[in-house]
């Protein structure tokens, strides 16, 4: 038996079980003490009841001889891939539901996606980005190859002058930057992408958190991309969806990646659960509305934070278009962490475990009720000015 080489490659990612080491740490010093995680990059707010009503009223069709469901198309069922079709065509995006794929969520499509090509292809990712990427394309035996996404090009890598590249992520908006794209920056990487040969693979999994029409909430807006994307989607930040698990992935039909996906998926997936697809069809019809107000009342959470650190004049991105607050805090990532823990009894995530351009910074999430959140800030402001006045003193600062 050979196993695996490229097990040995990765990295070992440590980043949310040293953050639990960490905060398990704490409390087994301080059991009575109230710690709020703003570090939680899932979502809180319970399933809509419209989603409930469809998993019952589904459920019980699969009881009568008339309703019973065994297993369903690999590439979802034509009421979801005729709902997701709707939903983009709203936005002015048209796609076709044999362009449509319905997955398990995001990560799964993502990683699976690369059974699609052989060995030894460059993959460009930025950094810092979403773990996944990273470890996904190591495991497959790719050489990865990094943009870097920095405070000068406000977390939005653009395309290197020269290198090779046969496979892009784009994250946006992003994890953990929570910066987003617009359409003409996006061209430039569909250009770039169209130059090389290469394929784009957009992670949208936020794209229903973006504000007005300045971001692109697809890349399908962008003329050029259906002659070189793919674009992931998924249920889980939009309606609540993490333990439900559904997705999509849009592949266009004039892209020979759209029949080798098809044939991928009958061999290795039998499809999402009925139960589940008509579950997230009702998010995209009779439950709009409860993902709708989902989605704002993180980002109202998000803005109680902005508007703090507008106040205290801290150097941030995100929480516009996205959950994710990403902070310039000036030293070692986890040593803030440990501080902050210390000092405010708050959790966030180091942004150096997002990749060496995120040390120095931090992710907060909004994804913690409005009234942990609100508790949160009122203990971060004078936290934050007394960090201030020692962090020259007590730390070696790194931006
Ligand atoms: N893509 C990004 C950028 C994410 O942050 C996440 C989850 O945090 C996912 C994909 C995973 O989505 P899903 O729950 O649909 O697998």
């Amino acid at each position: 038996m050979k196993l695996n080489r490229n097990f040995k490659n990765l990295k070992e990612n440590y980043l949310f079980a040293e953050v639990s080491k960490r905060v398990d740490a704490y409390k087994a010093e301080f059991p009575n003490s109230d710690i709020i995680s703003l570090g939680i990059g899932d979502v809180t707010i319970p399933l809509s009841q419209k989603a409930v009503e469809a998993c019952k009223d589904s459920a019980i069709a699969m009881s009568t001889k008339s309703g019973f469901k065994g297993y369903g198309p690999y590439d979802g069922y034509d009421f979801l891939k005729n709902a997701i079709v709707d939903y983009y065509k709203k936005r002015g995006v048209k796609i076709e539901a044999d362009e449509v794929f319905v997955t398990d969520g995001a990560k799964n499509g993502i990683g699976n996606f690369l059974d699609l090509f052989d060995a030894g292809n460059t993959v460009m990712i930025p950094d810092p980005v979403y773990p996944a990427y990273v470890d996904a394309n190591v495991l497959a035996g790719h050489k990865v190859v990094y943009v870097d996404a920095t405070k000068e090009n406000k977390f939005l890598a653009m395309p290197p002058k020269r290198g090779k590249a046969d496979i892009i992520y784009i994250c946006s908006p992003n994890n953990p930057t929570g910066a987003a794209y617009t359409k003409d920056q996006l061209k430039e990487w569909v250009d770039f992408a169209l130059d090389k040969q290469a394929v784009i693979l957009y992670d949208a999994a936020y794209e229903a958190y973006i504000n007005g029409k300045t971001a692109a909430r697809s890349i399908f807006e962008v003329t050029g991309a259906r002659d070189c994307a793919v674009e992931f989607c998924s249920f889980s930040k939009m309606a609540g969806f993490t333990g439900v698990r559904c997705g999509w992935t849009v592949i266009p039909m004039s892209s020979p990646l759209n029949r080798m996906w098809l044939h991928r998926q009958a061999i290795k997936f039998n499809g999402t659960s009925y139960v589940v697809q008509r579950m997230a069809e009702s998010m995209l019809k009779e439950g709009f509305d409860d993902s709708l107000k989902m989605v704002e009342a993180y980002k109202k959470n998000a803005k109680i934070i902005t508007d703090k650190f507008d106040a205290l004049g801290i150097e941030y991105t995100g929480g516009e278009h996205a959950p994710y607050i990403w902070f310039n805090c000036g030293i070692d990532s986890w040593q803030f962490f440990d501080y902050m823990l210390k000092k405010a009894r708050i959790v966030c995530t180091p942004g150096s475990g997002f990749g060496r351009n995120g040390n120095g910074w931090i992710r907060l999430t909004s994804f913690n009720s409005k009234e942990r959140t609100e508790e949160a800030v009122s203990r971060f402001v004078p936290f934050w000015k007394e960090f201030v006045e020692v962090r020259n003193k007590l730390f070696t600062v790194v931006n």
